[in-house]
């Protein structure tokens, strides 16, 4: 997708929008119609009725303010016409709490729930005025890195139909990088807004930890969850974290931050930036195309002022076993409310209520997300709990005293963001140990609570292929400084 109107910028968009030199509706409608027009990709869960379908948009009168979108109890979803996102189409990880539309976590469980309450992060893009045109599908509760652990399907990669999309946030990533909205936002616990950003090349931020309101974002790893962004470019992706940013009450673990404008940060340039590159994240093992297309990176930011450095991150191999008992034993915990009574579909029948439970939660929930109970359910029990949980918690703070170091000498780091393009639909679903290991560079930055992103930086074969950015705790400001230098440069060269 290079033209038409949903190839713009965000900020155009909104511009064009507040301006009043297309109508309120002018790019959501062109949103509708190319989510209508690709749904083979199966990006979406579900899609805002279109304009014809419908009811007509309130009037405006005279005093009050303009609005448009859906207009659901007490005008609460409607947006407003005079923010920066003002008539922006964005699409939402169907696992953050919407009013107008289900909100599913792609799991049988929660088949057509319907949330009595807004995601903060949702509640803020619409308060900038952007419009929330569908939810997009994932891996089941955000448990996986291909999208394929999804009940409705997996969603296909547009670069490559037979491949996945990565995951979780798989949806997310297949609609922006199709062209059918200009941005997303997503969720990332172990690298599900970066891992799918690179796959589908597209710009994926994980922010830090407590930046980004977590109310509403059904839990996964609380220790570890973050709602993300993703689109086009550098500078969208920040707009929208400049929309999404900041202190909730209704979140105790997200802060109150002095503000800065991310998307002007995008444009600060990389000069006298130090980056460092964590030996740990270049094996020889990595094939010879991502390695030589992050050496294409670095040499890029040292052309626009940086300077390059080698660093070591010792603990890096303690991440992904830490991650798999940290992840599922928070997971094991959250997912106890879905038992048919609290939360959750409840099995038919006249069943005793150890049989209701039981019933419940073998029918609601699939494969991988009882994988993950039992991992952790079994890494907390009793007599285990030290031997599991307690030492991946010492690993955990380990990989995080190295970013702690590294960021003594360093701005931000540069990696890959994963070890391969994308794969093909289906190869690594019986092999759970590899499907993991997708994650390798991207766990890290989740355990330490640092924030991290991707970026396009070329292609393998035809694939995309994402070099990722990360950056001491708060500094998301040099991280998209970095980001976006190196996004120009990467332009100028026409890659
Ligand atoms: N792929 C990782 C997992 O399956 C990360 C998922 C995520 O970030 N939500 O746990």
């Amino acid at each position: 997708m290079s033209d038409g109107p949903l190839a713009r910028p965000i900020s155009a968009m909104a511009r064009a929008v507040r301006a009043g030199t297309v109508g309120p509706s002018h790019f959501v409608s062109a949103a509708l119609e190319a989510i209508r027009a690709r749904d083979d990709l199966n990006a979406f869960l579900s899609v805002l009725p279109g304009p014809e379908a419908g009811p007509p948009p309130p009037a405006s009168s005279p005093g009050q303010p303009r609005t448009h979108g859906v207009d659901s109890p007490g005008s609460s979803t409607a947006a407003r016409e005079d923010g920066a996102l003002a008539g922006v189409p964005i699409a939402v990880k169907d696992n953050l709490a919407t009013l107008d539309m289900p909100t599913t976590c792609a799991s049988r469980m929660l088949e057509g729930y319907r949330s009595p309450f807004e995601a903060t992060a949702v509640r803020r893009l619409r308060d900038a005025g952007a419009v929330i045109v569908g939810k997009t599908n994932l891996d089941e509760f955000g448990m996986g890195s291909s999208t394929e652990n999804s009940a409705r399907g997996p969603t296909l990669n547009p670069a490559d139909r037979e491949r996945v999309p990565g995951g979780s946030s798989g949806g997310s990533a297949a609609a922006v990088a199709a062209g059918l909205v200009p941005g997303a936002l997503g969720s990332d616990t172990g690298g599900s807004v970066r891992q799918p950003a690179a796959l589908c090349g597209v710009v994926g931020i994980k922010p830090t930890y407590g930046l980004v309101s977590r109310y509403g974002l059904v839990a996964f790893a609380s220790s570890l969850d973050q709602v993300g962004t993703l689109a086009r470019t550098v500078e969208d992706a920040a707009a929208l974290l400049d929309a999404i940013a900041g202190h909730d009450p209704r979140d105790s673990t997200s802060q109150a931050r002095p503000r800065h404008s991310f998307a002007a940060a995008a444009l600060g340039g990389a000069e006298g930036l130090r980056v460092g590159v964590p030996r740990e994240y270049l094996p020889e093992s990595l094939g010879p195309e991502i390695q030589r297309l992050c050496q294409r990176a670095l040499d890029r930011l040292r052309g626009r002022g940086a300077e390059i450095l080698d660093v070591s991150l010792p603990n890096t191999h303690l991440a992904i076993p830490a991650y798999y008992v940290i992840a599922p034993a928070e997971a094991s915990s959250n997912l106890a409310r879905f038992d048919g009574v609290r939360f959750g579909r409840r099995a038919e029948g006249s069943l005793s209520p150890r049989e209701m439970y039981e019933r419940s939660r073998s029918e609601g929930f699939g494969v991988e997300v009882k994988r993950r109970i039992m991992l952790g359910t079994y890494a907390l029990s009793a007599g285990y709990y030290d031997a599991y949980y307690g030492s991946a918690q010492r690993a955990r703070a380990r990989v995080a005293a190295d970013f702690g170091d590294a960021f003594q000498e360093m701005d931000v780091l540069f990696t890959p963001t994963s070890p391969t393009v994308a794969f093909r639909i289906g190869e690594r679903v019986q092999d759970p140990v590899q499907m993991y290991l997708s994650d390798v560079f991207t766990v890290t930055a989740n355990l330490a609570g640092i924030p991290a992103m991707s970026l396009p930086i070329g292609r393998s074969g035809g694939l995309p292929v994402g070099g990722q950015i990360m950056a001491p705790h708060w500094g998301e400001v040099s991280m998209l400084r970095a980001a976006g230098a190196l996004e120009a440069a990467l332009a100028e060269d026409g890659t």
